[in-house]
């Protein structure tokens, strides 16, 4: 049985303030979460002390949203792997649309990243999805394979143990419009399917599988229901830690 894992990606938004307020308010509702769930939140890389100090001793995993492949060197700007661990990170996103969009990552850093999270003792977070152009013209299979074959070219099973994959179509994130549950459903079998070709099926059976775009606490419910959807990565419904806490309410199993 795959642990759902919850994970708020704020983006750009929030200081250090923010985050403490945040923990306090979402601290003060975690009776209300149903056991067995995974809760990950991740803060721009400013705030991590302040959300690893507010949320120290809880149940609650840190992530980074992006890391560098080398450990440690002249890279101004960036931040390592073994900088997020030694942050308190256990996960990190790897290949956010934003990334790919704003800043040219490509399947291959996608790749280096992957290494270096692994390297690092993190989890990493790749996510995957099309554009709606790509799924209007009946591409999204072709899409996925591709970004799948090129961040995982050359990596054995041990390289990505413990990754999250994240399907997050790209028309849906911050837009208010989520694929139906029948889409994610169908996209969610299909790389499992793939990864089950890949890296065989006790593998693909225990990754995790989280849908992004658009959750918010009306449709997290059913979107989360589905059999092959293991969780939810949410941006603009997670900045608020009550809007966030319904949606982490909604993933309780049976
Ligand atoms: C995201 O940032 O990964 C995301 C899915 O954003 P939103 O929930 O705002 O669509």
């Amino acid at each position: 049985m795959r642990a759902p894992v919850l994970a708020a990606n704020w983006k750009m938004n929030h200081g250090p303030r923010e985050a403490e307020s945040f923990a306090r308010d979402f601290l003060a509702g975690w009776h209300t979460v149903p056991s067995g769930v995974e809760v990950v939140v991740i803060p721009p890389f400013v705030d991590l002390a302040a959300a690893q100090a507010a949320f120290a001793g809880r149940p609650i995993s840190i992530g980074g949203q992006n890391c560098h492949w080398e450990s440690i060197g002249a890279f101004t700007g960036e931040i390592s792997a073994e900088m997020l661990a030694a942050s308190g990170c256990s996960y990190v996103l790897v290949a956010h649309s934003e990334r790919r969009q704003y800043f040219g990552e490509t399947e291959e850093s996608a790749r280096k990243r992957i290494l270096a999270a692994h390297r690092a003792g993190l989890k990493a977070i790749l996510c995957v999805g099309e554009t709606l152009e790509q799924r209007d013209r009946g591409e999204m299979e072709k899409v996925l394979v591709s970004q799948l074959e090129g961040g995982f070219l050359g990596l054995g099973e041990g390289d990505v143990a413990g990754l999250v994959l994240a399907y997050e179509p790209v028309w849906a994130i911050g837009t208010g419009r989520n694929a139906t549950p029948q889409q994610a459903q169908d996209a969610h079998a299909f790389l499992r399917g793939w990864l089950k070709g890949r890296f065989g099926p006790r593998y693909a059976e225990a990754t995790r599988i989280q849908y992004g775009g658009s959750v918010k606490p009306e449709n997290a419910r059913e979107l989360l229901g589905q059999p092959d959807i293991d969780g939810a990565l949410v941006g603009g419904a997670s900045l608020k830690a009550a809007s966030f806490l319904k949606i982490v309410q909604a993933a309780s199993r049976p």
